[in-house]
């Protein structure tokens, strides 16, 4: 009998205050923040501990605020390298699990776990084993979601947070979420809500009463989506192709991150996809593989995205090269005044690495990227990291 599939999500808890409450356990059991100095105006949280956020500290705030509303709270300094490292860490400890691991963002993944419900006993059992298998190796908790899709389990792990687990059948849907606000459903963001409001749908079952044809009416695309969101019994089967195949050889490959906050400074920007860019071109050396198309995704608060890419015609895998592109694409983006809550690099046009040079700083350039690749295979991701990744900590 073919089994119902089942998408498990796990989202940690406060994950950059949990990491430096694991790491320093004198920070144990404190209110922590976890951004730019206080003493430097402008500078905002960007991780609160839950002891933090209890008193009314949170992410985006600025550190000023964060600091009159609780003048003792511990405060250390950003450390982007120390969590990305973690973050690899978890998602290998959950492909001990499945094949089918999805990394979201950083610390947030998916698995297919459909019919491991055989092997532990229950889906609540397989649960508790990852859960407990997290806090035992990194002293880190994680919510976890079971259900039928990505968003339902997205939004399961949501609700009894922080070191929760929501198991939620296809027949309970309707009733878990009846009183939830749209907002709080994952892509539905501000402007989307507003516009829901003003046809007076205002929670899950007030999504469910909608027929599809007045989604496609009234907000097209994103109403088909909508649709599907509230209606996940209809829309099962789609679901299957949102894993990547595990081993065939990628068309492409990419990276990208959700945000702990919007960011909305060049530099900021500019950071992360120095950071991303590093990513891509680790890989794509790893696979052997050079690209000549780059393409860049910057998605706002809510589902909103911009996004171009270019073909550069000659190839690369080099990770500073690939960072230039990224910034000639950024420039013919128009994307600047705009908040920015998750960005994505991909390279395509993929071509098997030749090795020939045209220039010789090229060949330098290879070489060290050669070398940061084997320290860092042997030592873990992140070892070594180019100067500019570190500003990700301003
Ligand atoms: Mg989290």
């Amino acid at each position: 009998m073919k089994h119902e599939r089942k998408i498990l999500h796990i989202d940690m808890d406060a994950f950059f205050a949990s990491v430096e409450q694991a790491v320093n356990p004198r920070l144990k059991g404190k209110p922590l923040i976890v951004g730019g100095r206080a003493d430097k105006r402008r500078s905002v949280v960007c991780a609160a501990s839950y002891e933090a956020k209890r008193l009314g500290i949170d992410s985006g705030m600025s550190t000023q605020e964060a600091f009159r509303i609780c003048p003792y709270a511990e405060f250390v300094a950003a450390d982007s390298a120390k969590y990305l490292y973690v973050s690899k860490q978890i998602g290998n400890l959950l492909h001990n699990y499945s094949p089918q691991v999805e990394q979201a963002s950083v610390d947030e993944f998916y698995l297919d776990v459909s019919g491991l419900d055989k092997s532990y006993g229950s889906y609540l059992e397989l649960g508790m084993d990852i859960k407990n298998n997290i806090k035992s190796s990194f002293d880190i908790t994680g919510s976890i979601g079971i259900s039928v899709n990505r968003l339902m389990s997205k939004i399961a792990s949501s609700l009894k947070k922080p070191d929760g687990m929501v198991i939620m059948d296809i027949g309970d849907i309707a009733c878990f979420l009846k009183d939830l606000p749209v907002e709080k459903i994952p892509g539905i963001g501000r402007h989307l809500t507003e516009r829901l409001n003003n046809y007076s749908i205002f929670s899950y079952s007030d999504m469910r009463r909608i027929p599809e044809d007045f989604y496609a009416d009234k907000f097209g695309k994103v109403g088909l989506w909508m649709f599907a969101a509230a209606n996940p019994s209809l829309f099962m089967e789609d679901d299957i192709h949102w894993f990547h195949e595990v081993d065939a050889a990628p068309k492409s490959v990419g990276h990208s991150y959700t945000l702990p906050r919007n960011i909305y400074a060049r530099h900021e920007v500019e950071a992360w996809l120095r950071l991303l860019c590093e990513m891509v071109g680790s890989r794509l050396r790893r696979y052997k593989l050079e690209s000549s198309i780059l393409h860049i995704y910057l998605r706002k608060p809510g589902l909103e995205f911009v996004s171009k890419e270019k073909n550069f015609k000659e190839f690369t895998n080099d990770s500073a090269a690939l960072f230039l592109r990224a910034l000639f694409i950024l420039d013919k983006l128009k994307a600047r005044n705009i908040q920015i809550r998750a960005l994505g690099v991909t390279a395509r046009g993929l071509g098997a690495y030749t090795g020939s040079f045209l220039f010789a700083d090229q060949k330098k350039r290879k070489q060290l990227s050669n070398a940061q690749d084997d320290i860092n295979q042997r030592y873990g991701d992140w070892t070594l990291h180019p100067a500019s990744i570190l500003s990700i900590r301003e």
